[in-house]
């Protein structure tokens, strides 16, 4: 089966200059999407084909689409930055690219190329240039999604599915300067467990996600942070975000369990943190580890990390047992260092070392 290449069939009406001006200049975030998107069918015994780049507008769904009965839908979120020279660039879009397909394997569901999903996402990128913030934080974040498209009832694997690319722009996620978060710990609900699908990024996951989330609300607090699902003792990851626990010069973010999501942001941050001299490493962190590493001065600070909010500190824990400061409650020093030197790669500020900016 060869890659199809994308077929262009962009929009004969897309917003004006002054209607796509206004809302850049308070997008929010995943509010307003952009004039296109690019949709790709898959068939069992035909693969890929139909790849389109189409204005954007709704799905039409059969009710008995397969998808939305028993979920077989995967997303990733990426974002592209504007380059001090005026171009766009996306962050290691590949990265994503690949956990797409280890998503697709874990849910029985056909994966996609790579190149297929960079030429998807650079296609969309390319046609809504116009979309992407002039400066600074903010940002075009794209969402690419898969969903199983059979109409029928039967349990099994779809024999047909859709996958689409739509783009959201994205202001800074701080406009008003970085604020650290509260955390609830959940004990009672867990996000995922071994063989489970913690490491996908399935919908199914999120879904699950928001009792625990209302609760964390109830709480009041911002997040909700999960534990290991045997024990409830050791620490996973925050929401939709990866946790980092630094010691001083010593930067530790809990291993990949086989039940948390291996980000990107998590990823990057362990080399740079590596670059600029801190001691790293993967490990496992209990709550115990956290409250004690509190009482004894030894932690010194705890920052969330994912494509959205590219940082965020921590502030304050809660559980059921226990609530406590992370160290004096604000942003630490290592933490803002770690947020500008990642954010100074994404927006062109720094040079890139890594080669992890991918042109459009
Ligand atoms: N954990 C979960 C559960 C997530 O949904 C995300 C967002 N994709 C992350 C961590 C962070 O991943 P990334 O850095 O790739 O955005």
């Amino acid at each position: 089966m060869t890659t199809p290449s994308i077929e262009l069939k962009p929009s004969s009406h897309p917003l004006s200059d002054a209607e796509r001006e206004e809302i850049l200049a308070n997008p929010g975030f995943g509010r307003h999407f952009t004039d296109h998107m690019v949709t790709i069918k898959w068939t069992e015994g035909r693969g890929w084909h139909e790849a389109q780049l189409v204005p954007y507008a709704p799905l039409s769904l059969d009710p008995a689409n397969m998808t939305l009965h028993y979920a077989q839908t995967i997303f990733e979120g990426l974002k592209a930055y504007r380059q001090p020279d005026g171009t766009v660039a996306t962050f290691r879009p590949e990265q994503n690219a690949e956990r797409f397909q280890a998503s697709a394997r874990r849910m029985a569901m056909p994966e996609l190329p790579v190149d297929l999903f960079l030429a998807a996402c650079d296609a969309l990128v390319t046609q809504d240039r116009a979309w992407v913030p002039g400066s600074g934080e903010a940002s075009l974040y794209l969402r690419p999604f898969m969903i199983a498209s059979e109409v029928g009832l039967g349990v099994r694997p779809a024999n047909e599915y859709l996958f689409v690319v739509i783009a959201s722009p994205a202001g800074a996620y701080f406009p008003r300067g970085v604020h650290p978060v509260s955390v609830w710990l959940s004990e009672e609900y867990v996000r995922a467990a071994p063989g489970g699908t913690g490491t996908a990024k399935a919908g199914g996951n999120y879904a699950a996600s928001l009792v625990a989330q209302a609760q964390a609300a109830e709480q009041g607090c911002d997040q909700v942070v999960w534990l290991d699902a045997i024990e409830r003792r050791w620490i996973e990851e925050m929401g939709g975000m990866n946790l980092y626990f630094v010691y001083g010069n010593r930067i530790v973010t809990p291993e990949l369990s086989g039940s948390l999501l291996p980000g990107i942001t998590r990823a990057s941050l362990l080399r740079i943190a590596e670059d600029l001299g801190y001691e790293v490493a993967e490990g496992r962190i209990s709550v115990d580890d956290w409250r004690e590493g509190n009482e004894d001065g030894s932690l010194t600070e705890v920052f969330a990390c994912g494509t959205a909010a590219v940082i965020t500190p921590v502030g304050s824990v809660k559980s059921a047992r226990a609530s406590w400061t992370v160290a004096d409650g604000q942003p630490g020093e290592v933490t803002t260092k770690l947020r500008k030197a990642l954010l100074d790669i994404q927006t062109g500020a720094a040079p890139d070392p890594h080669g992890w900016l991918h042109r459009v």
